[in-house]
């Protein structure tokens, strides 16, 4: 937290696993972050391991977002386990009424994406103004299940979706936050790593600036004997500045499929930079 820490710049503190809860120390590391003055958020799966409302309080920890697949069990229980959707929910019910400010996480897949829009009256049903969509992301299995296939959504999908569902929650008084993800033409294309300050640090001293990275050695930093410390050689941000018609590099060299190419070989749309979000509301 103190390698990170600038008095002089508005900086978040996210707190995120796997499940961060679960480990008992997490009120205090809360607490440290909001005295280097940074803006605390934890990203739980709706337990609340160890008693963490008990534990921190709102005014430390001003935000507590939960991450909910579905409005209801029948959607969300298959992607996040039996009894999750009821227990998430009465955790956010709990967290609401003792003061804390909430935000729902939505991560969209082809197993959900149809049941998005009835995320707003539940959102509204219990009192919470901010929801963050995602895409689900192209790494390792995650992007596919049922006998291999694809749970990722199409670019038609989910411009037919997400937008619109974005555009009705913020006329109901939700703050929404959602990828880009694809870039019509004539967007500028930005990518995170040169035009944001990001850095996801892991327990094992590794550094990355670009989530997609995360999966390989390519860290550009690495926390060394309590020093922020340069790694040499080809890193992920030898690659941020290059300029490619498929938008982001990362994405073209870690998942080319998918990007999309016409007869003349020529992508059909550019891939946003993750990391850079539209807000609404
Ligand atoms: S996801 Fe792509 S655009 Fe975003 S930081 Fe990584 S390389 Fe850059």
């Amino acid at each position: 937290m103190a390698l990170f820490a600038d008095p002089d710049k508005k900086s978040n503190m996210i707190f995120l696993g796997g499940e961060p809860t679960l480990h008992p120390d997490l009120p205090f590391a809360i607490k440290k972050a909001k005295e280097f003055g940074y803006f605390v958020t934890v990203d739980s799966n709706g337990y609340l391991f160890n008693d963490l409302l008990a534990r921190t309080t709102p005014e430390l920890l001003d935000f507590l977002s939960f991450s909910l697949d579905g409005p209801d069990a029948e959607t969300n229980d298959p992607i996040r386990g039996e009894g999750v959707f009821d227990t998430c929910v009465a955790n956010i019910k709990r967290a609401v009424s003792s003061g804390y400010s909430v935000s729902v996480i939505y991560t969209v897949s082809k197993k959900n994406l149809s049941s998005l829009s009835r995320m707003i009256p539940l959102l509204q049903k219990l009192k919470v103004h901010k929801f963050f969509i995602q895409v689900l992301g192209l790494r390792g299995k995650s992007a596919k299940a049922d006998n291999e296939e694809v749970m990722q959504v199409s670019r038609q999908q989910w411009l037919d979706t997400v937008p619109e569902v974005a555009r009705l929650a913020s006329e109901k008084g939700i703050h929404v936050t959602y990828p880009k993800v694809f870039l019509a033409s004539g967007e500028k294309f930005e990518c995170a790593g040169v035009v944001a300050e990001n850095f996801f640090v892991f327990p094992n001293g590794r550094v990355y600036q670009c989530p997609l990275c995360e999966d390989h050695p390519i860290n550009a930093y690495v926390i060394e004997n309590n020093r922020l410390v340069k790694n040499d050689g080809l890193r992920e941000d030898s690659f941020f500045r290059l300029n490619i018609e498929e938008g982001c590099v990362m994405n073209k060299l870690l998942q080319p499929d998918t990007i999309e190419y016409d007869n003349k070989g020529v992508p059909l749309h550019r891939i946003s930079c993750c990391l850079l979000k539209q807000e609404i509301g």
